[in-house]
C-alpha cells in the first residue's frame, strides 16, 4: 500500500466515525469540471491581474473590464458540470457522514451534484444584481448580450453596473455565512480540507477553528499547503480522484 493509498484508508476511517462533519472547498475541487483556478499552475492570475479585474473599485469604476474578461471565459464557468468530487462530497453529506460544505467557489457545483447544505462565503456567480435599482438577473442572460452590448446594461432601468452577486476584492464576505462557517466548525469532529490554497483569510481561519476546539484535519489538495503540518491525513493528488476512493470506503463499507 502506498502513501496515498493509506491516506485515503486513513480519511475514510476518520469520516466513517464522523457525526459532525465539515468541508472547506476552493477553486481545487472545480478544476477538473475546467474552471481553472487563481493561483497554482495554469492559474488565472499569471493571465490577469486580479486587482484590477475583480476588485470592487476597479469595477465601480469600469465594470467593461470585469465583463469582457467574463467575455472570454466567463461561457465556460457557466457551462461546467459538477466532477466525481463534487458528487462525493454530497455522497458523504447524505450517508450523514457531512453536515454541510463551506466553499470559497462561486460555480454552484456543490448544488448541482446534490449537496444540500452549501455555505458560499464568497456569493454566487449564477446571479447579476444591478447596483442602480436592485433588480436581478440570471448571469447567463447577461452572459447571452455580451458580445452586443459592453458592459452589459439593465433590462429594467438601463444601468450601466450589473454586478456578479460574488464578493469581489475589496468587498465585506457575508456575515451570516461566516457566522455560520465558524459555528459548524467550533463543533466539528473531523474538518476536511478540499482545493485550497489556504492562503486567503478568513477563510483559512476555518479549519484551524476546527483544529483548535478538537476537531480532526483532512487535508486533499494538488499541492502542499500551509495547513498540512497540522493535518492529521495529507493526501496530494486531484481532488476528482481522491474523493470518490474516499467516500466509497466511507459510506460502503463503515472503514
Ligand atoms: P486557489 O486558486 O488559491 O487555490 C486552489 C488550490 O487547489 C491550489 O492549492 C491548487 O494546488 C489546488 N488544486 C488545483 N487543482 C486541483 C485538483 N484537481 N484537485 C485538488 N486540488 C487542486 O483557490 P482558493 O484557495 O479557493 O482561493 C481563491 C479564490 O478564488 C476563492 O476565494 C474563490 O472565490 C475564487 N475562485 C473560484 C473559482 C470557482 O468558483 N470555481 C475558480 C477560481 C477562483
Ligand atoms: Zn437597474
Amino acid at each position: 500500500m502506498d502513501g496515498r493509498d493509506a491516506g485515503i484508508q486513513n480519511a475514510a476511517h476518520l469520516l466513517s466515525n464522523a457525526l459532525r462533519g465539515l468541508a472547506l472547498t476552493g477553486a481545487g475541487i472545480s478544476a477538473e469540471s475546467g474552471i481553472p483556478t487563481f493561483r497554482g499552475e495554469g492559474g488565472l492570475w499569471r493571465k490577469y491581474d486580479p486587482v484590477k479585474v475583480a476588485s470592487i473599485e476597479y469595477f465601480m469604476a469600469d465594470p467593461s473590464a470585469y465583463w469582457s474578461v467574463s467575455r472570454e471565459r466567463g461561457g465556460a464557468a457557466l457551462a461546467a458540470r459538477p466532477n466525481p468530487g463534487h458528487r462525493a462530497l454530497a455522497a458523504l453529506e447524505a450517508a450523514g457522514r457531512l453536515t454541510a460544505v463551506v466553499t470559497q467557489n462561486t460555480d454552484g457545483l456543490h448544488q448541482d451534484s446534490g449537496s444540500r447544505d452549501v455555505i458560499e462565503l464568497h456569493g454566487s456567480g449564477r446571479a447579476v444584481v444591478c447596483l442602480d435599482c436592485g433588480r436581478r438577473e440570471p448571469r447567463a442572460e447577461v452572459q447571452a448580450r455580451l458580445d452586443v452590448e459592453m458592459p452589459p446594461r439593465c433590462q429594467s432601468c438601463g444601468g450601466g453596473k450589473l454586478k456578479p452577486t460574488v464578493v469581489l476584492f475589496g468587498e465585506p464576505l457575508p456575515q451570516p455565512e461566516i457566522s455560520r462557517a465558524f459555528e459548524l466548525a467550533r463543533h466539528a469532529d473531523v474538518m476536511l480540507v478540499v482545493g485550497t490554497s489556504l492562503v486567503v483569510y478568513p477563510a483559512a481561519e476555518i479549519p484551524l477553528a476546527a483544529v483548535r476546539a478538537g476537531a480532526r484535519l483532512i487535508v486533499v489538495n494538488a499541492e502542499p499547503t500551509p495547513f498540512d503540518g497540522i493535518a492529521e491525513v495529507v493526501i496530494h493528488g486531484r481532488a476528482a480522484e481522491i474523493l470518490p476512493a474516499v467516500a466509497a470506503r466511507a459510506v460502503a463499507t463503515g472503514a
